[in-house]
């Protein structure tokens, strides 16, 4: 009922960041403004804030609401503040099929099927108090062999199980030979690079992330677990019907100050709730904790892209 309310009040404008208010929009109460924010995608869920009785913080607290469902399979719901803590504290975050849970909910697609695993990553030498805080939460641990590791970014990987009668569930824990950012940037996968840390959502190439569409990053080795993706892979960027912007895969990005990365802030105490990244906030303290550049492909294939012109045009002068 009330995705109803959302299409009534909210009535769509040229601008996708701008929607005119209806008059009845401005008496609602703030509970059923906390309500139709439950009802809103992630991109959209900073709307709600623009309601004149919306209660400070409601976007922020629907996305705190959020992760705790995305994650309780794993963390209680009772440990949910002190997992957080120390998440904050091994300077990791949450990374993988979760993160693109929470980066879709309510939104025109879904992923292909529910996370099978929780998967978080930790800066170097950072992951002893995660650790210690998983064995108090009844799980085991082994060390997975070198072989299972996906990149030279990460320096070992942990596996905690916690079996019940009923079901066992995995946690993988990926220690990064650096810090935590690089494990999201070193993936074979576009889809991949997105991550939950302490206080932000942040998705580095949300356009396509947010279809739940994936790029293969040039140059990735082939994976042999395609059938396991929760995302669908895409052979190219050649269906985009608008220019790509910063999300174009052809453009070099570099991780401090990276303005093409979505950041959304669910800190309750500090921070404000930043949909793509304009304001000031610690998502973007994640991102800077590395100086890295990256881009995913060499060419773009869309045709409303500069980027694509030029490289055909580069391509005829060097070879005629
Ligand atoms: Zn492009």
């Amino acid at each position: 009922m009330a995705g109803l309310v959302v299409l009534f009040v909210l009535h769509p404008h040229p601008n996708p960041y701008l929607r005119i208010m209806s008059p009845t929009a401005r008496d609602l109460p703030s509970d059923i403004v906390a309500e139709v924010a439950r009802f809103l995608p992630i991109d959209r869920l900073v709307q709600a804030s623009f309601f004149p009785n919306a209660a400070p913080n409601v976007a922020q607290y629907e996305l705190r609401q959020r992760i705790k469902d995305a994650i309780e399979p794993y963390i209680e719901r009772t440990a949910f503040d002190d997992f957080i803590e120390y998440l904050r504290a091994s300077e990791g975050a949450i990374v993988g099929s979760v993160v693109r849970e929470v980066l879709l909910l309510n939104g025109p697609t879904q992923p292909r099927r529910k996370a099978t695993n929780l998967n978080i990553t930790t800066s170097f030498g950072m992951e002893g108090v995660m650790r210690s805080f998983l064995r108090s939460q009844g799980y085991r641990s082994r060390a997975l062999p070198p072989s299972e590791r996906r990149s030279s970014s990460v320096d070992v990987i942990e596996r905690f199980d916690r079996r019940t009668p009923c079901e066992t569930r995995t946690i993988l824990l990926s220690v990064s030979a650096t810090r935590a950012l690089s494990v999201v940037l070193c993936t074979p996968y576009s889809a991949q690079m997105c991550a939950i840390t302490h206080n932000s959502v942040v998705c580095m190439l949300p356009r396509a992330t947010l279809a739940n569409e994936s790029l293969v990053v040039e140059g990735a080795p082939a994976s042999s677990n395609a059938e396991d993706l929760t995302f669908s892979v895409i052979p190219n960027n050649s269906h985009w019907t608008s220019p790509c912007g910063l999300q174009c895969p052809a453009t070099w990005r570099k991780t401090p100050d990276d303005d093409g990365a979505a950041i959304y802030s669910w800190s309750m105490d500090d921070g404000q709730f930043t949909s793509w990244g304009s304001v000031e906030d610690d998502g973007r303290s994640f991102l800077r904790s590395e100086p890295l550049i990256w881009r995913v492909h060499s060419r773009c294939h869309n045709d409303h892209c500069p980027n694509k012109v030029l490289f055909e045009d580069r391509s005829r002068y060097l070879r005629p």
